[in-house]
């Protein structure tokens, strides 16, 4: 069955909310049907309704911030069905507590209208037909997890969160040949930049790498096998 990622959102915090941009977010499409949907910042409901027609039902979040959980409260309603969102336990205790906490009664209201998959004790989310994902903890200034996604065992695809550049999380991460990644312009503890992204690329010549996150930037990158991401770009990881 064939595996593609859609870009649905390249931006950050303020792109939402200053030039109308949705939030960094992708899909997962098997054998061309929208499956699974990484991070539900702020724009990427109708990000995912222009460019998918409909909103997967699975949902994977990275951390709780705004850019990536924003429009969460509204995931029930927009689908007309039962949300399931897979998390690390404390980044769904964050969502549980904080960003579902509009009222006390609407809290427990939204917390019953989703399904709630939590990773193990191994960082693992086992989900149906083989498919798992594992998580890694980002380096990020809130509690935040990337993940590689593999089938039957097989590494097949990665994201990096929102994370500066880690070894450790770029090592689990390279587990998979394909790889989107969180950079900018501009190095920083919390953000990878454009510059050392490139390294890891030319490095690892043998991996495809797509940037998100980067809220419209221009970059030319001096390795070949790694582009910014652009929204409605597709790539394809198993043809
Ligand atoms: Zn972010
Ligand atoms: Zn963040």
């Amino acid at each position: 069955m064939t595996l593609e990622l859609i870009c649905l959102g390249t931006g950050h915090g303020t792109t939402h909310a200053f030039e109308g941009q949705p939030s960094s977010s992708f899909a997962v499409l098997l054998g061309g049907e929208p499956w699974l949907l990484v991070d539900c910042g702020t724009g990427v409901i109708r990000s995912a309704w222009a460019h998918l027609g409909r909103l997967p039902t699975t949902v994977f979040i990275t951390h709780n911030h705004l850019d990536h959980t924003g429009e969460l409260p509204y995931l029930a309603k927009a689908l007309e069905a039962r949300p399931r969102v897979l998390a690390h336990p404390d980044v769904i205790h964050l969502l549980q507590t904080v960003r579902l906490h509009d009222a006390p009664h609407d809290q427990q209201r939204m917390i019953g209208q989703i399904d709630w998959v939590v990773a193990d004790d191994q960082q693992q989310i086992a989900l149906e037909d083989g498919w798992r994902l594992d998580l890694h903890p980002a380096q990020h200034g809130y509690t935040c997890y990337g993940f590689v996604l593999s089938r039957g065992g097989q590494p097949l695809f990665s994201y990096s969160a929102d994370s500066g550049y880690n070894a450790a999380h770029y090592a689990f991460l390279s587990q998979a040949l394909f790889m989107i990644v969180d950079a900018r312009a501009n190095a920083g503890k919390y953000h990878a930049s454009f510059e050392e992204v490139d390294d890891f690329a030319q490095a690892h010549p043998q991996h495809t790498l797509r940037v998100v996150h980067h809220g419209g930037a221009q970059h030319t990158f001096r390795a070949p096998n790694i582009t910014l991401w652009q929204t409605g770009n597709r790539l394809t990881v198993v043809p």
